[in-house]
This record gives C-alpha cells, sequence and structure tokens, in this order.
C-alpha cells in the first residue's frame, strides 16, 4: 500500500508580510479536525537546527536546505507540513519544488513599506539603522515569485479570510478537511 504523501505549504514572503500570523491560524483549523501537521517556523528553527548559522547567502541556502530536509521527512509520513520561512532567492524555492512532490508555494505578498510600518518584530527599524546586515528587502535581494501556486495579498484582507485560502487550498489538494 503506497503511503499518503503530506502538503508541504511553503509561505513565502517578506518579513512582517504574515507567514506566521497566517500559519498559526491554519495550524489552529488543522488541529480543531485532528490533522496531523507540522509547523516549521523559521525563527525557531535558527534557535534549534540552524543556530550556527547567519543571514550571509550562503548560511541562507544551508538553513533552507536543513529545513527542506525536516520537511521531506514529515511530508513523507503523510504528515501536513507549514513553512513559514521567508525564502527570499528562486533558487531555493525551485530547489524545494524540484525536492518535494507534494510543494505548494504560497507567496505573502505585502509591499515593503507596508512592512516596515508593521515591523513586528522591530527588525526593519534596527536593519535601517545598520545594525542587521543582508536584511531582506533593506540590503539583501527579494526575488518575487513568479509562479506561485497561491498568492495572498495581505495589506486588504484580514488574517482569517487569507487563512481560509490557505484551507481551501489543501482541500484542493486533497486533504480531507471535513467534519
Ligand atoms: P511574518 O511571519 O511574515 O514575518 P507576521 O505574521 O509575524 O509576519 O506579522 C504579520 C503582521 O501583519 C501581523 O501583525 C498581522 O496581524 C498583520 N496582518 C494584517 N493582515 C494580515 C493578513 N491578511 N494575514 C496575515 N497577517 C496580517
Amino acid at each position: 500500500m503506497s503511503r499518503t504523501i503530506g502538503t508541504v505549504v511553503w509561505f513565502v514572503g517578506l518579513s512582517g508580510s504574515g507567514k506566521t500570523t497566517i500559519g498559526r491560524i491554519v495550524s489552529q483549523e488543522l488541529q480543531r479536525r485532528n490533522i496531523a501537521h507540522a509547523v516549521l517556523d523559521g525563527d525557531e528553527l535558527r534557535q534549534a537546527l540552524s543556530s550556527d548559522l547567519g543571514f550571509s547567502r550562503p548560511d541562507r541556502m544551508k538553513h533552507i536546505q536543513r529545513t527542506l530536509f525536516v520537511a521531506q521527512l514529515l511530508s513523507r509520513n503523510g504528515i501536513v507540513v507549514l513553512v513559514p520561512l521567508i525564502t527570499p532567492y528562486k533558487e531555493m524555492r525551485e530547489q524545494c519544488r524540484a525536492s518535494l512532490p507534494s510543494y505548494a508555494e504560497v507567496y505573502v505578498k505585502c509591499p515593503l513599506e507596508r512592512c516596515i510600518e508593521r515591523d513586528v518584530k522591530g527588525l526593519y527599524r534596527k536593519a535601517l539603522a545598520g545594525e542587521i546586515p543582508h536584511f531582506t528587502g533593506i540590503d539583501d535581494r527579494f526575488d518575487e515569485p513568479d509562479s506561485p501556486d497561491l498568492t495572498i495579498e495581505t495589506d486588504g484582507e484580514t488574517p482569517a479570510s487569507s487563512a481560509g485560502r490557505i484551507m481551501e487550498l489543501l482541500r484542493r489538494r486533497g486533504v480531507k478537511l471535513d467534519e
């Protein structure tokens, strides 16, 4: 019998665009339905798996590769995986798509100026003051996804409706969500 592969929803977007917020709501919805899933939060993984890495290009690539490896393991075991991670470079995303048969790329889109206004974690203020080098959108590049499976513009809808669109995506991908 073949095992079902878990969908991997990879949230791509600038810091402050809404990846974590949406991921959290989707996780609650899946929890409520007893659907096995995992959230691979970038900040959390950086503190554990990637505590030896910084934000230079090679370090970012390594961090993505480690996250990708964990996502592969979980997905292969039938677990839905939510990955809120900036994933700024096109080549990283191509590697994710090529390595994960159940990859769903969601572009969490929000104008940089709006993310700077939100400045959820106070990181833009520090980056603009030159205290954080290689900060995406400030002094490191963010390649706009050119063929995401879904684009969510968070500067004009509520987190709940954004999360609802992810639930729809999961349904389309065959995740059984009906109670
Ligand atoms: P990221 O994980 O991308 O760095 P966060 O989720 O930490 O971003 O922060 C996004 C901020 O934007 C939160 O304060 C959230 O309440 C707000 N926000 C407004 N609208 C939305 C939306 N539609 N989806 C997600 N976040 C939103």
